[in-house]
């Protein structure tokens, strides 16, 4: 498919809708990390406590790694964003 958009939620939109996606969910649990496409993995916070920012820290419990290039992930303000989309498209 091409993707025309160069927004990246209505990139999202026009995939949903050209494939017929039906209940789309954003879990990070079954996340790929965007530089490698390897699945993220969960770790607890207390072992990457050095290397987030430790506002990030106190406001999260949720954390996944990626293995590969060691790039932490939480469910941040994009994804809570896209997680309004997904409930709009959903509904
Ligand atoms: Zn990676």
């Amino acid at each position: 498919m091409f993707v025309n958009s160069q927004k990246e939620i209505e990139q999202l939109r026009e995939i949903i809708k050209n494939f017929d996606i039906k209940n789309v969910k954003i879990d990070g649990n079954i996340a790929r990390c965007p530089k490698c496409n390897l699945k993220t993995q969960s770790i607890s916070k207390h072992k990457i406590i050095e290397k987030i920012p430790n506002k990030i820290f106190e406001n999260n419990e949720k954390f996944w790694e990626c293995k590969f290039c060691e790039k932490i992930f939480w469910e941040g303000t994009h994804i809570k964003n896209l997680q309004k989309i997904v409930e709009e498209i959903n509904g």
